[in-house]
């Protein structure tokens, strides 16, 4: 099918993944992000065995690799002694010279994604969103919030959780809920003994991932109030002293070096999950925007990029928008359900509102669907 135009709304993980990905299609791309600074926050994200594929696949690998570290492995360890419990590698689906997976700062990977987007010719433009959507049978046009105003075949809502694209062509969806948990994320001189991620599973909920040489973040799960709020000042000591309760010795060690408040990324896991549609007429949704999943599995990211790719190969192979549509939603359904029902389930199981799950057996059903081909 022949697209001459799309907008892509937010400058995002997905937004710029489905920009060089259609570019690569030769379809003419504008990504349009609201935050004029195009900021994003220091910590770290796992990028999982699928994601460097990915990365592999939108000619990105080497940029990719050489601003994170690569790891194969998993290690689990249990209860307050911090015993081991569980190892297991991850295959290498880039190829056998490739890690496996990566931990790479957010900042960083905001950089591989910008700098082939605009290699491959994506036009950016910051400070601005959607003002009016107005479709008709040949195309959607839209007004932007800087006045300016073009005409597009395709619309891709890549706007996140809180997408104004998705209230605007779904506003009965429901609305995005908090699970009751937290993520406090913060960076560490790397441990040496710290030779993939390392997860500790209850009572103290954490896990250690190595970003490069010398630097790791640990993250940390906790439960918290619906209403609850942390203050910048004060958030090392509220990160400290949440990590501290039952802390295995590995993650009590790093609690020392754990002072700048301005260093602690806290976040509420909110969730949202479209069973319907994704798409009305031209406008299309993906990542965050449809299902938004709590960090359990380290996937949320991942899946947001696959979207971006399968999107971009239906709109390429398909002959009508409804059938690329349909065909992207239906390829998408059964990864992204897994993800965000088994993430959801290991939160609940942690904070006690369901009886406990079988960690390993769950991440490794959703590794080795997520292995597949796309
Ligand atoms: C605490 C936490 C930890 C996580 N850890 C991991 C992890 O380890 N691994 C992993 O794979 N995933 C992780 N995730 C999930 C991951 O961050 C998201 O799934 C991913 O960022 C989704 O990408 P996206 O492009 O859909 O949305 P986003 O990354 O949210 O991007 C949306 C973009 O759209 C812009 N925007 C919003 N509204 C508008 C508008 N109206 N107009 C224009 N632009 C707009 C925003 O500014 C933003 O740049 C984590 C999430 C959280 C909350």
């Amino acid at each position: 099918m022949h697209i001459s135009s799309a907008l892509i709304v937010g400058g995002g993980i997905g937004g710029l993944t489905a920009g060089i990905a259609l570019r690569r299609k030769g379809i003419p791309v504008e990504i349009i992000e609201r935050d004029p600074d195009w900021s994003v926050y220091g910590v770290g994200i796992i990028q999982q065995l699928n994601v460097v594929r990915a990365m592999d696949q939108i000619g990105a690998l080497k940029d990719f690799l050489s601003r994170s570290q690569g790891f194969d492995s998993t290690t689990i360890f249990a209860g307050p002694e911090g015993k081991q419990v569980a190892k297991f590698d991850t295959p290498r689906l880039a190829g056998p010279e490739y890690p496996s997976n990566v931990g790479i700062r957010r900042t960083e990977l905001q950089k591989v994604l910008a700098n082939k987007a605009a290699e491959v010719g994506a036009k950016v433009r910051l400070g601005l969103t959607v003002a009016t959507m107005t479709e008709d049978g040949d195309g959607v046009d839209v007004t932007f919030s800087d006045g300016t105003a073009g005409r597009y075949d395709v619309v891709i809502g890549a706007d996140g959780l809180f997408s104004q694209t998705r209230r605007t062509i779904f506003p009965d969806a429901p609305k995005p809920r908090y699970t009751g948990q937290w993520v406090w994320r913060y960076n560490l001189p790397r441990v040496p003994e710290l030779d993939g991620i390392h997860v500790f599973a209850g009572p103290c909920n954490a896990g250690l991932v190595p970003m490069s040489a010398d630097l790791m973040y640990m993250f940390l799960v906790t439960q918290e109030a619906e209403n609850f709020k942390q203050p910048v000042a004060g958030a090392a000591e509220a990160m400290r002293t949440r990590a501290a309760r039952m802390a295995p010795p590995q993650v009590a060690a790093q609690l020392v070096h754990m002072t700048d408040d301005a260093g602690v990324v806290g976040r509420p896991m909110e969730v949202i999950l479209l069973e319907g549609e994704w798409h009305k007429g031209r406008v299309v949704l993906l990542g965050d925007a449809v299902h938004a999943a709590t960090p359990h599995q380290g996937q949320g990211a991942g899946m947001a990029i696959e979207d971006a790719l399968v999107l971009a190969d239906e709109l390429d192979a398909a002959d009508t928008l409804e059938a690329a549509f349909t065909a992207y939603r239906t390829r998408r359904w059964p990864r992204v359900e897994q993800v965000a029902k088994t993430s959801l389930m290991i939160g609940d199981a942690q904070m006690g509102k369901i009886p406990p799950v079988d960690v390993g057996a769950l991440t490794a059903k959703t590794l080795a669907l997520v292995a597949q081909p796309i």
